[in-house]
C-alpha cells in the first residue's frame, strides 16, 4: 500500500505514522483553541499551565497523548487530575489526519481536509459547550478551502467562490430574518462564517444540500426528543454539530446524492 506525496508514491505506513504525529500536535493546538477561544484568552501566551496549580507545564510533560499516559492523567507538581479530553482530542486528531491523507494523499487536498476535520472537531465541542463557532477557526479554514480551489484544483474556483458567498448569504439572511420576524436570534454570526467555510470546500450545490441535511438532522433529533417526552423548549441544542456532520457527509457522498437525484429527474 502506498500514499501519494510530493515525492511520488511512498510506502503508506511510515508516511501515515508521520502524519499521525503531526495530527496529534494539531490536536494539542485544538485543545488550546477549545479552552482559550471561548474565554477570549490569547492562544500564544501564556504557555500551557496546569489548570490546578497554575505552574507551567514542561515540554516533556506536554507531548500529545504520551505525557498524559505517562503521568496517568495527573499533574506532575500538584497531582490534580488532567482531563481525559486532552489525550482524546489529540488521538482523534491524529486519526482524522491519517484518514484524510490515506484518502486524499499527502497533498494539499489531504492536508486541507485533515485541518478541516480537526477544526470541525474543535468547533463541535466549543458549540456544544458555549454556543459559539469562533471566527478564529472558521475564517482561516475558509481561506484554506479557497486556496485549494485557486491553486490546487480541489474544486473549480468559481464553484468555491459562489459556494462561500451562498453559504455566507443564506446564514446572513436567516440571521437577519430571524431578528426581524421572531425578534430574537435564531442564528449567530458564527453560523454565517461557517456557511462561507463550508461553501469554500463544498461549492454552492453541496452547500445547499448541507444546509438542508443539517436542518433535517436537527428536526429529526427534535422529533426523537418529543417522542421520548423530553420536550424541546425553543432551541436547546446548538446548530453547529448538525452542520459539521452534514458537511462531512456532503464532502464524502454529496456528489453521489446530487448525481442520483439528477438521474432520477432523467437528466
Ligand atoms: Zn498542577
Amino acid at each position: 500500500m502506498t500514499v501519494l506525496t510530493p515525492w511520488g508514491e511512498l510506502p503508506a505506513i511510515p508516511v501515515l505514522l508521520v502524519v499521525g504525529i503531526l495530527g496529534a500536535c494539531f490536536g494539542s493546538f485544538a485543545n488550546v483553541l477549545i479552552y482559550r477561544l471561548p474565554a477570549e484568552e490569547s492562544l500564544i501566551k501564556p504557555a500551557s499551565r496546569c489548570p490546578g496549580c497554575g505552574k507551567p507545564i514542561a515540554w516533556y510533560d506536554n507531548i500529545p497523548v504520551l505525557s498524559w499516559l505517562v503521568l496517568k492523567g495527573k499533574c506532575r507538581q500538584c497531582k490534580s487530575t488532567i482531563s481525559i479530553q486532552y489525550p482524546l482530542i489529540e488521538l482523534a486528531s491524529a486519526c482524522l489526519a491519517v484518514f484524510a491523507v490515506w484518502k486524499w494523499g499527502a497533498t494539499y487536498s489531504g492536508m486541507a481536509s485533515g485541518l478541516l476535520f480537526i477544526g470541525l472537531l474543535a468547533l463541535v465541542i466549543i458549540d456544544l459547550r458555549h454556543w459559539l463557532l469562533p471566527f478564529a477557526i472558521t475564517i482561516p479554514l475558509t481561506f484554506i478551502g479557497l486556496g485549494g480551489a485557486a491553486f490546487f484544483d480541489m474544486i473549480p474556483l468559481s464553484t468555491a467562490l459562489i459556494g462561500a458567498a451562498v453559504g455566507f448569504g443564506i446564514f446572513l439572511f436567516m440571521l437577519l430574518g430571524g431578528k426581524f420576524v421572531f425578534k430574537k436570534e435564531a442564528m449567530g454570526g458564527g453560523d454565517v462564517v461557517f456557511g462561507a467555510m463550508a461553501g469554500s470546500f463544498l461549492g454552492w450545490q453541496l452547500t445547499l444540500l448541507m444546509i438542508f441535511m443539517a436542518s433535517a438532522l436537527g428536526t429529526l433529533l427534535a422529533l426523537i426528543f418529543i417522542v421520548l417526552r423530553k420536550g424541546v423548549a425553543g432551541r436547546e441544542v446548538p446548530f453547529g454539530p448538525f452542520l459539521a456532520v452534514a458537511l462531512v457527509i456532503c464532502l464524502f457522498w454529496g456528489q453521489g446524492f446530487i448525481d442520483a437525484y439528477l438521474k432520477m429527474l432523467g437528466r
